[in-house]
């Protein structure tokens, strides 16, 4: 609040703008945000070559408020100075100057060679380029807004400040000089106090905040990583390997068969072309990160790596007889890591004679483009293990996120409450498409049930049945179907069978609604006793869904196994496509309020039939919401 008070930066770029005398700005390194709008108010800028120029407020839910909206467009033009706007664009001086945003690339010492373009330009005489007293053209503007305005509302989805910035940008055509700033310092302080930018601050903070491991020094000692083992060259292992290579850490990559490790290196091949005809790679760079990634069907070449990574079947006993070769050849010091989704680490480091060396490093799918890593913290993990897999994370571009160890870990633990909330809606007399249509509002790309459609339906049905038949003790003969099961047993498994949630036509991903759906959920609701569906409404359905997932996030924090609820929005906003603007079901929950999320909780879990154990506020939450407390 103190930068918006006067005298201000706003006085400063006004009284630059009245100086008779030339004023010049020497620009290195970063001039990004308030710095380039310091620069902007001056009448040239001159910069040191490799320095980067932007406006990125919009990736922080704001908009450039300090004249950036105004005096861009006069200098670049209105199409260049929006894109640099609306996307937060950062560009190098060569594109700069390019554009005109800077006068002159200054090669050598910056000083000296501002300080004779300054004396150049002064000696030349006449009026310097005042950018507030130009004027902001474009021809055809009303449509181009238009456009550009649907464009955005369509790329952006739900977030408010591109189209801030639109509006800024199209002021500074519109209007004079002073009303321009006028009009977007209203919309700034607007957007300032609005949620949307309170959650994207969060986000920022919080990613630096996941690196940190209360008990372990920022610096703390690592183990060296320069050489990685990864097991099993499936979905997984494939991503997984392309991640390091990328990073150009050389890996061994190990199958059984000869088979199945010809089939994963095509696919990483064919990954890499994909990315080749796209124009995001190079033939040299493929051909680069190809020679990083040796094949091997022996675990000789283990007795080298710093750390292997584990990616096979998903059974306790492929892992077991995978980690006691490991344990076997592996150096002293080496680090083993485990992929696993579900299963027991500290079971998998038992099957080692060196359990404070294991880990999970827990990837999502597709591994190759999904930033977030769940970095699983075993009983008996090292320290300087966990730093070191920190450290690796930041390496190949992951967010890194400590997990305790429990089923599930923070992710799927979550998301498994997410889906009972979701099916117990649609039970009770929601349809597939309004709770899709509901969380699509709320932010998301895509609906739950969409989602499932395309991932598999099978998948989850496969799981379910397993874990129905292992089922022991109190779960022995508990009930684990649910509709989807139903999908599936008549051969809805979603997108690649043509039918899933929804109907698909032929090579078309456009879900549409399918009356034989609602057929079989009346008849589902009514064998299971759900006799009389009831109606909800989207802020019913989203409130369902969200609180499930927020009062599980509390027993995890309670647990100790997320170290802090920043941790597990991160978790949600980088590996579950959680909408940015909320900041993550954490945030969301503070924003909406504890006692509010509290009271919703009571009220559904007091419903008939209701799953009173799923729906009672966790202890922590309850705790919180009477302390007047946030998550956060
Ligand atoms: P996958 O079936 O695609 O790949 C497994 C690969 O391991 C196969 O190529 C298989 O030939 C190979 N393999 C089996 N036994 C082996 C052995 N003893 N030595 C070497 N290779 C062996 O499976 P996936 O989806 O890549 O899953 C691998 C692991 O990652 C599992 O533990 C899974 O739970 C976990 N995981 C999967 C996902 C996902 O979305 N698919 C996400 C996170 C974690």
């Amino acid at each position: 609040p103190a930068s918006l008070l006067p005298p201000g930066t706003h006085n400063v770029r006004m009284a630059m703008d009245a100086s008779p005398k030339p004023i010049v700005a020497a620009i290195h390194g970063s001039a990004l945000g308030g710095g380039l709008e310091m620069a902007l108010a001056c009448h040239y800028r001159v910069a040191a070559p490799g320095t980067q120029l932007g406006l990125p407020e919009v990736k922080r839910g704001l908009l450039p408020g300090g004249g950036g909206t105004q005096r861009l467009p006069r200098l670049v033009g209105v199409k260049t100075a929006l894109r640099m706007i609306v996307e937060g664009e950062q560009i190098d001086t060569a594109r700069a100057k390019a554009i005109g945003l800077v006068d002159e690339i200054i090669e050598g010492d910056l000083r000296a060679g501002a300080l004779a373009f300054a004396r150049k330009v002064a000696a030349a005489g006449g009026a310097h380029p005042v950018m507030s007293r130009k004027a902001a053209t474009i021809e055809d503007g009303a449509a181009f807004f238009k456009a550009e305005g649907t464009r955005i509302e369509k790329e952006k989805r739900g977030l408010e400040a591109p189209l801030a910035c639109l509006a800024c940008v199209e002021a500074a055509t519109r209007l004079p000089f002073d009303e321009g700033i006028e009009f977007e310092r209203a919309r700034f302080r607007a957007i300032l106090e609005g949620v949307q930018s309170k959650a994207l601050r969060h986000i920022f903070f919080a990613e630096r905040e996941a690196a940190r491991i209360p008990g372990i020094a920022d610096d703390a000692p690592t183990r060296p990583i320069r050489k990685v083992g990864v097991l099993g060259a499936g979905t997984m292992g494939g991503g997984i390997a392309m991640s390091l290579a990328n990073a150009g850490i050389p890996v061994v990559l190990l199958e059984t068969k000869q088979e199945a490790l010809d089939k994963g290196l095509a696919t990483i091949r064919k990954n890499y072309e994909g990315s080749l005809k796209k124009g995001k790679l190079t033939q040299a760079t493929l051909d680069e990160r190809m020679a990083l990634i040796t094949p091997t069907l022996g675990y000789a070449a283990f007795t080298e790596v710093d750390l292997a990574i584990e990616a096979v079947f998903e059974s306790m006993e492929v892992k077991q007889q995978v980690f006691e070769a490991l344990d076997a050849v592996m150096k002293p010091g080496a680090i083993l890591a485990s992929n696993t989704s579900a299963l027991d680490l500290d079971a998998i480091a038992a099957y080692t004679k060196r359990p404070q060396d294991v880990i999970g490093l827990h990837f999502f799918s597709p591994a190759n483009v999904m930033r977030l890593l769940e970095v699983v913290r075993g009983a008996q993990t090292a320290p300087d293990v966990l730093a070191t897999a920190m450290a690796l994370a930041k390496r190949i571009k992951k967010i890194a996120v400590v997990s305790g160890v429990c089923d599930g870990f923070i992710g799927n633990r979550i998301l498994a409450r997410y889906g009972m909330a979701a099916n117990d809606v649609l039970n009770r007399g929601a349809s597939p498409q309004q709770i899709d249509a509901a969380l699509q509002k709320f932010g998301f790309a895509m609906g739950i049930f969409r989602v499932g459609d395309l991932a598999g339906l099978d998948i989850g049905w496969a799981g379910r049945k397993r874990r129905a038949a292992a089922a022991v003790g109190k779960d022995a003969g508990k009930d684990f179907s649910v509709f989807a099961d139903r999908l599936c047993e008549a051969g809805r498994y979603g997108q690649k069978t043509g039918a899933g949630w929804y109907r698909y036509e032929a090579g078309k991903r456009e879900p549409i609604p399918d009356p034989a759906v609602d057929e079989m959920l009346t008849r589902y609701r009514s064998d299971k006793g759900y006799t009389t569906p009831r109606k909800f409404s989207d802020a019913e359905i989203v409130e369902r869904c969200m609180y499930a997932m927020v009062n599980e996030g509390a027993r995890i924090l309670e647990q100790g196994i997320a170290q802090r609820a920043s941790d597990i929005d991160i978790v949600y906003l980088n590996g579950y496509g959680f909408p940015l603007q909320r900041g993550g079901p954490m945030l969301y929950a503070d924003q909406v309020g504890l006692p509010n999320v509290v009271r919703a909780l009571k009220r559904i879990a007091a419903e008939p039939g209701a799953d009173a154990a799923f729906w009672t506020p966790a202890p922590l939450l309850a705790r919180l919401a009477e302390e007047g407390k946030p998550f956060n």
